[in-house]
């Protein structure tokens, strides 16, 4: 229906049916820029670049990136057993169906389950320089709203696009499939790994298992894995900001009602640190915590170790009811977040 009334605008306005194309050449767009095989790894990049830039006509990039086609679902069939077990749960737990099976998805690395662990690139292409936001949701399976929370997000940046001038929006809405998908989600990956403890930290391998076991009393759900990035979903996480080199990186979870920052200045001076309070100051004052960073965790390696302004928003809840609360409350400071430049 919105396809209709759009191209009828279009021939009112622009006496021309050319114009009804532009809903046709979204994906068109895309493929100068993104195949979605590439690797996220910085090494495979470089051979996929040379590929990619022998098939590229035009000398320069298309301005802007939108990864959404009405018309083109996506073809990868991977891709469209992942949407379909994804669409069962966001029926199951009362969301409107996800339009997984739309976007221009990305992804080279499966799950242990054999899951594609898939990213949607927004705003500029790779070739311009640009100010670069990675978002990443369910990265504990059994925190819900947040896989909710990067799909509006999806959403909302469809319907925004002068929001991705100059910026770069990296989505990955489901960082650990197999969790999230089972019967019962779990905090932890199909290995038993919690992902947010197997980063490659300094202090992976003094520390990690001591403090999970005298801390957190050997306690299955924030096992750290037998060495760190041994997960496919660590490793995903890890190749994507290696590979997007992003200046913000924001880390949806839930229940604990705080934003969190970690990186340049986290204890309260520097830019990073102010878009942070800015942030809550569009999330009617959202609690701001100073949570210590884990052996492990997304905080301690891309924050401390590699200087990136990493963001954690931990979500009031995983009540699946919810989300559409959450996302209101988040949407200014989400908008604020991807385009403020750091
Ligand atoms: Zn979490």
């Amino acid at each position: 229906m919105k396809h209709i009334i759009y191209c009828f605008l279009h021939f009112i306005f622009l006496f021309s049916f050319n114009s009804c194309e532009i809903l046709d050449t979204y994906s068109e767009k895309t493929e100068n820029t993104v195949d979605p095989q590439w690797e996220e790894s910085p090494k495979a990049h470089k051979t996929q670049n040379s590929k990619v830039q022998k098939t590229i006509s035009a000398p320069k990039p298309k301005p802007l990136l939108i990864p959404r086609s009405k018309n083109r679902p996506v073809g990868e069939s991977e891709m469209k057993s992942l949407c379909q077990k994804l669409d069962k749960k966001f029926y199951q737990y009362g969301w409107r169906k996800s339009g997984c099976q739309y976007y221009k998805w990305q992804f080279v690395r499966r799950s242990h389950l054999g899951n594609p662990i898939a990213w949607v690139h927004y705003g500029e292409p790779e070739e311009v320089k640009a100010n670069t936001t990675i978002v990443l949701c369910g990265v504990h399976g059994d925190e819900i709203t947040p896989v909710k929370f990067c799909y509006d997000l999806m959403k909302y940046l469809d319907k925004n696009q002068k929001l991705l001038l100059g910026n770069r929006i990296i989505v990955a809405p489901l960082v650990t499939p197999d969790s999230f998908l089972k019967k019962w989600p779990s905090r932890t990956n199909a290995r038993g790994v919690d992902v947010n403890r197997n980063f490659p930290t300094n202090d992976w391998h003094a520390k990690a298992h001591k403090i999970w076991k005298r801390r957190y009393k050997s306690t299955k759900r924030k096992f750290p894995g037998k060495r760190p990035n041994s997960e496919q979903e660590t490793i995903f996480q890890v190749n994507l900001i290696k590979r997007y080199k992003p200046q913000k990186i924001i880390s949806v979870h839930a229940p604990l009602t705080i934003l969190d920052y970690d990186g340049p200045g986290h204890h309260g001076e520097g830019e990073g640190h102010d878009l942070l309070l800015q942030m809550s100051k569009s999330a009617k004052g959202y609690q701001v915590k100073n949570y210590p960073y884990f052996p492990g965790s997304l905080g301690n390696w891309a924050g401390h170790m590699n200087k990136i302004a990493t963001y954690t928003l931990e979500l009031p809840s995983s009540d699946n009811r919810l989300h559409k609360k959450f996302w209101k409350l988040f949407e200014k400071a989400m908008t604020h977040a991807i385009t403020h430049k750091l």
